[in-house]
């Protein structure tokens, strides 16, 4: 979908206005815009929701994104909605606007990603399951492994439960529920259960999977009216791992037939891994069956990262990549960069990147230099009480205002902008931002965030509040 034929086939559905070269122009805009997005939001769901998205008329400063289906382009609306405007505004000149239209002919999406099912027909279902698997499994970082996992107290009962599981000994335990905030190894776990069961017992089938693909497979099962194959695929499985399941909750469909998959695989004695950035009890729109289900496993929580742990990671990341540092640079490194493994790898990159380029070692100034958006990121964590001042000065309220029980609407409504920011800008879960406002239960949080959504949409000074809010906040 991104040779330059693109346009042309393009160009009859375009109104009578559009040149070919504003056509060209734009849709070379929006190649660009969906690079950009790349990068920031990673390979997985790129491919779930952006790839399958095309430009296909640019007409009085709005840009018309054909979407394969109605729920694509609900998530991507809510999703990356307000990144792709921005974007777009960026790179496509005069662009104001985007408009989703919803792909009306029965064409399967352009992206390779959306290749459909071949349906089973073959006498021989068992090949024709492997090859679904291998299909429906998301590729594996071979670097995930556990010889390369770096065993710290704050993850280890979370590393011995994997292993466990993988060794194909007998465990007591399903399904697994790994359970860490972002970038503390829980992809590299599961990933690492995936290659060692390969490596040792082949016959297995193993499909690991992100929450995204599986919603994004089986949006498309239901297209192709096929949902009875993807759920026999799926519930052909030994072992099934989905990463980050957050990111089902809430969405009806997929969350149902992801919970009925669940529970017909754990009736069949066949083993599961999960991952989210949230137990079980914190997960938003969960089932409750499923809920309780879940909490009868095993959930092995990854806690933040240790100085030496971060320390040990760095040491462990230069023998791999056979590379020298100078021990003030990683104490520098695993000092600073605290929250998240990912990142510090990324400093640690970046680092001998330059080294090798400049062909000498990196000193300590030098990495301070060469950091700099990094460290000033990293230090730059945007936190409840923050929120909670800049919406108690913004409204003339004192702190205590905005945590006691007093319901009066000139103290409940900035109070609710407060939870509203609280979820939008921070990752906290509800029930934790109701510990920060005064004790409050998390449905109360629910409804306050629910309350400002819905104003936002037709009160304009609630709207331009909460922008100078956001960028105080963040400045
Ligand atoms: P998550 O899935 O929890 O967001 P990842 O598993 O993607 O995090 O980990 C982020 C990066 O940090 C990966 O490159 C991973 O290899 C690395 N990492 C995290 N924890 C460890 C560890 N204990 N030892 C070695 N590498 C780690
Ligand atoms: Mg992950």
């Amino acid at each position: 979908m991104f040779e330059g034929g693109n346009t042309i086939v393009h160009k009859d559905e375009t109104t009578g206005s559009d040149s070919l070269s504003s056509l060209a122009t734009y849709a070379a805009g929006f190649e660009i815009v969906k690079a950009a997005l790349k990068s920031d939001i990673g390979e997985t769901a790129f491919r779930s929701w952006i790839l399958p998205l095309e430009a296909r008329r640019f007409d009085a400063g709005a840009l018309d994104i054909r979407v394969p289906t109605r729920f694509i382009r609900d998530w991507v609306r809510t999703h990356y909605g307000d990144r792709l405007t921005q974007l777009c505004a960026q790179h496509i000149a005069g662009c104001t606007r985007i408009d989703y239209s919803i792909q009306a002919a029965a064409k399967p999406a352009a992206a390779d990603a959306a290749r459909p099912y071949e349906p089973v027909t073959t006498a021989n279902e068992n090949a024709a399951a492997e090859a679904a698997a291998e299909q429906l499994s998301s590729a594996l970082d071979p670097r995930f492994t556990f010889d390369n996992f770096i065993v710290a107290p704050s993850n280890e009962l979370a590393f011995a439960a994997a292993k466990k599981l993988a060794s194909g000994e007998n465990v007591t335990f399903n399904p697994l529920f790994l359970q860490g905030g972002v970038g503390l190894g829980k992809t590299h776990l599961m990933q690492a259960i995936a290659q060692d069961v390969a490596a040792r017992a082949p016959e297995k089938r193993v499909v690991y999977m992100s929450a995204e693909k599986f919603m994004y497979q089986f949006v498309r099962a239901l297209r192709s009216r096929d949902t009875m194959t993807f759920k026999e695929y799926v519930r052909g499985v030994d072992i099934l791992m989905i990463d980050d399941i957050q990111f089902i909750c809430g969405k009806e469909s997929t969350a149902q037939e992801f919970f009925h998959t669940f529970n017909a695989l754990m009736d069949q004695g066949k083993q599961v891994v999960l991952s989210a950035d949230k137990a079980p009890g914190d997960l938003e729109g969960l089932d409750d069956r499923l809920r309780s289900r879940l909490g009868m496993g095993l959930v092995a929580g990854i806690q933040n990262t240790s100085l030496e742990l971060r320390l040990d990671i760095l040491r462990a990341k230069c023998v791999l990549m056979k590379r020298e540092m100078p021990a003030d640079v990683l104490g520098f490194l695993a000092e600073k960069i605290t929250n998240n493994v990912r990142e510090l790898e990324g400093a640690l990159n970046r680092l001998i990147a330059h080294a090798e380029l400049v062909g000498r070692a990196i000193t300590l100034a030098g990495a301070e230099e060469l950091l700099q958006d990094l460290l000033r990121a990293a230090g730059r964590r945007i936190t409840i009480e923050d929120i909670q001042r800049r919406v108690a000065d913004h409204y003339n309220l004192r702190m205590t205002d905005i945590l006691s029980p007093r319901r009066a609407r000139p103290v409940a409504r900035p109070r609710q902008v407060a939870m509203y920011l609280a979820k939008a800008l921070t990752e906290h879960s509800l029930p934790e931002i109701g510990r920060k406002f005064g004790g409050r239960d998390h449905t109360t949080i629910i409804h306050g965030v629910r309350k400002i959504e819905e104003l936002l949409l037709t009160d304009r000074q609630l709207a331009a509040d909460i922008e100078t809010l956001k960028q105080r906040i963040a400045g």
